[in-house]
């Protein structure tokens, strides 16, 4: 095998071009595209080989549940974007948070999280780690002091995702690191909405930086997937015995659709963030729209962290209709070009009533609290033409009311 563009030299090169090349490790044949390597083991040519890959000494594969070619690719061309010493891949992006949470942990530790989070994400925080004699608190990510009241001396980690879904809220990512440094606590970011491309959390002091792979990275609503960021000691130390052991990794076909995925993600991101500025702006003073959340607009609520945070405002925005679940259903059932899904970062538009899907089961209190009424809408922007999805939404929100 040989390397193609060595990731330690990655600070040379711009983004869009880490994400052509690399990582990239050819076979003898010397493909140009990156081999799939459905493997589940590795053979040895004689014992002492095989001893040597066990205790160390020669480096390599032993077995895909440890690490795989195919998935040390794509762990080293999103390491090397995101200016991190180590990633490990992983099958979802709830296992990536799972295993950044739990190599952070143990009983007796406290953690302490923004509220508003992926319904996943804080059932873990909130439901499982207590059952395992980690105790948490919830905080309203955006009030720094709520942060700095709630950290112990025993708390270990700090968990927000930024922009927050589905309300958009931003987080200031340098003032609650600051904070978890302050107890030695570590910092960790699940960074899906903004994507590497548009915020880069290590930047601004985060320890641990997560993403669903499923998003953004695949792009095209094929294959789930997850990936785990941090320094090369921890990843080594903390996170590499719950990937051995536990068995989270990736498979190599999901990292071989992530890896191709990577090289096409600045094209992608950069043509959907203009469209949802585009569309944000345009609907904004439309009459049945009563908010417009965006976090590239001036008028968003965290307007002055966007702007020393994101390099642009992302491929998602949030709207409140007119009429409660009444006008948004109504919205809804009039589209034709945008699709009813909870997903999102596909190049198919997607829209989403989080009232009634994603945020159903929290219960109509922890609704209110997080600010999602009964009329917002979360809209994923995709890859259609932008003229298109104005008149499929404009021609929507005009039945409203
Ligand atoms: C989708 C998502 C996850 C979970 O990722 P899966 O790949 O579906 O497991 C976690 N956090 C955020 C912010 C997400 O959008």
């Amino acid at each position: 095998m040989t390397q193609d563009i060595d990731p330690t030299e990655g600070g040379n090169w711009k983004p869009a071009t880490t994400l052509v090349h690399g990582g990239t490790a050819r076979s003898m044949f010397g493909e140009t595209s990156e081999a799939m390597f459905l493997t589940q083991g590795f053979v040895y040519e004689t014992a002492e080989l095989a001893e040597a890959r066990f205790n160390g000494e020669q480096p390599g594969f032993v077995y895909s549940r440890y690490a795989n070619p195919t998935v040390a690719m794509f762990e080293q061309r999103i390491a090397a974007l995101e200016g991190a010493e180590a990633a490990r891949g992983t099958a979802s992006g709830m296992a990536a948070v799972n295993l950044a949470l739990m190599a952070c942990c143990k009983a007796g530790d406290h953690v302490v999280a923004a509220k508003a989070l992926f319904g996943s994400c804080r059932f873990i925080v909130e439901t499982l780690l207590p059952r395992f004699g980690v105790e948490s608190t919830l905080v309203d990510g955006t009030d720094i002091e709520q942060w700095k009241r709630a950290v112990r001396p025993n708390t270990a980690a700090l968990f927000l995702e930024s922009p927050t879904n589905p309300t958009l809220e931003v987080i200031d990512i340098q003032a609650v690191a600051d904070i978890a440094h302050s107890v030695g606590a570590r910092l960790i970011v699940d960074n899906v909405f903004a994507t590497p491309l548009l915020q880069s959390p290590m930047k601004f002091g985060a320890d641990v930086v997560v993403y669903s792979a499923t998003k953004h990275i695949d792009g095209q609503g094929r294959c789930l997937g997850g990936v785990i960021l941090s320094d090369e000691e921890w990843i080594v130390d903390e996170v590499m015995p719950f990937v051995k052991h536990t068995g989270p990794h990736m498979s190599p076909f999901n990292a071989w659709v992530m890896l191709k995925g990577l090289e096409t993600l600045p094209l992608r991101v950069e043509r959907q963030t203009a469209t949802a500025k585009y569309l944000a702006d345009e609907l904004a003073g439309h009459s049945a729209v009563t908010r417009m959340i965006y976090p590239g607009r001036e008028d968003h609520p965290q307007a002055d962290v966007v702007r020393r945070q994101m390099k642009a405002g992302s491929t998602m925005i949030a709207l409140e209709v007119k009429g409660g679940k009444e006008g948004a259903f109504s919205m809804l059932n009039a589209l034709r070009l945008v699709k009813l899904s909870n997903n999102l970062g596909d190049a198919k538009s997607l829209i989403t009533h989080p009232a009634t899907t994603t945020h159903q089961s929290i219960g109509e209190e922890a609704r209110a609290e997080l600010d999602i009424s009964d009329g917002l809408l979360r809209l994923s922007v995709g890859l259609e033409d932008a003229g298109d999805l104005l008149q499929d939404l404009t021609r929507a929100l005009d039945r409203v009311g």
